[in-house]
């Protein structure tokens, strides 16, 4: 690819062409996505290197790698969900229900299909907005329900064609079929197919060869095997035309071809194209084909009249079957396990993330916490107050007992702050600072509001039953308050600083009290017992 610098805004409409394109090939994707993640890396741009790496994921799925696509996933929609990124949250869903689909888990990809429906909105494109409801279509029908799946379809088209993307309502029509010949409903599966020959003509289209197969499948089902005959020879007439690169469609094609012609009971023609279909799957290691492959042969003796042969083919087709399944099992179990382990290290990583912020000795949030969370409160543009508070003559508790008795009475402080704190203001919280000194954000509340309260919890303080841990000698705390208006700048070094300030005044002017207002005011109130009243 040639080399080329693209801004922000060319590289993201670019990588949603990739995201949206309706065929694709995996590894030409694969590559792109690649280039589209470095790229978004040199611009600093997250959200197209998160983007890039969900059409990476996604093609490690289309390209078997389930495991490894499995693993990747996770952190993109942890990363969509911290960033209410709607968008990539949906298009995550819908790759996670095909990885669901692959492991034969069909609620699981029902519930990532109904999610990815449920967050499109006015950010998704047309594209999304068609498919997604698709693929829930296809999930419901995997599911059995086959109804729900009609309806969704019928949702799903009306929008392809008010929308005008004909591509997708062909891609949908084929999966739609795909799932009433699959349920059995073989007269309504040809209906679909009729209709999607008409849209294939009203377009000028021609219907790509996977589509060809489907409704080859479709015509032997419903007794019609010279149409179905002819139908699969184009298929491989336009698979050979090129453009089409999945690696098993065209042992695909000739193993439904060799049953159209069975059935014709052309057993000769058949033959040859069972084994170009067999020596397809050989030397490219199509393990599942083959399978059915051996079973196809098996039938084709049996037609010929060759019992003995057909049993014997049959013993293989048999034996093959088991060893597939059990292959597919293990490849399931490791999909499975990667999950797991991907959960596990998410949990593991959100424990540790949230024990870094708790102080150890009272488990209140600590300065960590506190200089990640003030910043946005600040920022936030509502109204905010804080206090410090600070325990009076604390080295005396230390000094004429223990500093082990020194630190229940702090365990027992952070206590009551917390559970006043909750009563009154639930969106607050209380951290501790360090030492003996605490600070409780106020988010919502103006000073003079939570002065009031503040003064309550100092109250509560003071009036708790100490006897038990310092023996009749008195716990109070003098509590500095700082609202946002209070400050010429509304900063978090400002708030801190009226709030220092007013907590020295309160320790000046003879402690238990709580000292609100601007700094160098005179009229800073200061609030103790009687001043409450007033
Ligand atoms: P003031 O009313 O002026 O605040 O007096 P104070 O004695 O509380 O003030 P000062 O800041 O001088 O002393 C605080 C003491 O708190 C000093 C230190 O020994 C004690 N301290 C700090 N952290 C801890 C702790 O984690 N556990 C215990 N037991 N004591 C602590
Ligand atoms: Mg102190
Ligand atoms: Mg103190």
């Amino acid at each position: 690819m040639e080399a080329r610098v693209r801004d922000a805004e060319q590289l993201s409409a670019a990588l949603t062409a990739l995201e949206d394109q309706y065929l694709w090939d995996a590894d030409v994707t694969y590559a792109a996505a690649i280039e589209f993640e470095e790229e978004g890396a040199r611009l600093d741009d997250e959200r197209t290197v998160m983007r890039a790496r969900l059409v990476q994921a996604n093609m490690l799925m289309r390209k078997g790698e389930v495991a490894g696509a499995a693993r990747c996933i996770w952190k993109i929609h942890q990363w969509a969900t911290e960033h209410g990124d709607t968008t990539v949250q949906a298009r995550t869903h819908v790759v996670w229900a095909n990885i669901h689909r692959h492991l034969g888990d069909a609620a699981q990809s029902l519930e990532h299909s109904v999610l990815a429906v449920e967050l499109l909105d006015e950010t998704a494109t047309d594209h999304m907005q068609v498919w997604h409801r698709a693929k829930l279509a296809d999930a419901l029908g995997a599911a059995g329900s086959i109804d729900a799946a009609r309806l969704r379809y019928a949702q799903a088209e009306e929008l392809a064609i008010e929308l005008g993307l004909p591509n997708l309502h062909m891609g949908l029509l084929n999966n739609y079929a795909y799932t009433e010949w699959h349920a059995g409903e073989h007269a309504r599966a040809e209906a679909v197919a009729r209709r999607l020959k008409d849209v294939a003509d009203q377009h000028g289209f021609t219907l790509d060869p996977a589509t060809l197969d489907t409704i080859g499948a479709i015509e032997i089902e419903n007794g019609r095997y010279a149409q179905a005959e002819e139908t699969l020879r184009e298929a491989v007439r336009r698979y050979h035309e090129g453009g089409f690169e999945d690696a098993d469609a065209l042992p695909e094609f000739m193993l439904t071809l060799a049953r159209a012609q069975r059935f014709l009971r052309a057993t000769e023609r058949a033959q040859v194209s069972l084994d170009a279909s067999r020596k397809l799957c050989v030397e490219r290691g199509l393990g599942d084909v083959l399978v059915r492959v051996h079973q196809e042969q098996a039938e084709l003796h049996a037609a010929r009249g060759e019992f003995a042969e057909a049993f014997a083919v049959h013993k293989i087709f048999f034996a093959a079957h088991n060893a597939l399944h059990s292959s597919q099992r293990e490849a399931q179990a490791r999909t499975r396990q990667a999950m797991f382990e991907t959960t596990e290290a998410r949990q593991e990583a959100e424990r540790f993330r949230e024990q870094a912020r708790r102080d150890s000795l009272t488990g209140l949030r600590n300065r960590r916490y506190l200089d990640e969370q003030l910043p946005m409160l600040v920022n936030g543009g509502g109204d905010l107050t804080v206090a410090i508070v600070d325990l009076d003559h604390f080295k005396r508790v230390n000094d004429q007992f223990s500093h082990d008795v020194g630190d229940q009475v702090l365990v027992q402080v952070a206590k009551l702050l917390e559970t006043e704190l909750a009563a009154v203001a639930p969106d607050g919280f209380v951290a501790r600072m360090g030492g003996e000194e605490f600070l409780i954000a106020m988010p919502g509340f103006t000073a003079p509001r939570a002065t009031v309260l503040l003064d309550a919890i100092r109250h509560t303080i003071r009036a708790y039953d100490w006897t038990g841990l310092t023996h009749g000698l008195p716990i109070t705390v003098s509590i500095g308050v700082a609202g946002l208006g209070d400050s010429a700048s509304p900063t978090q070094a400002a708030l801190m600083s009226t709030a220092d300030r007013n907590l020295y005044v309160a320790k000046h002017a003879g402690r238990d009290r709580v000292v609100s207002g601007k700094p160098r005011d005179s009229r800073a109130r200061s609030y103790r017992d009687s001043a409450t009243a007033a």
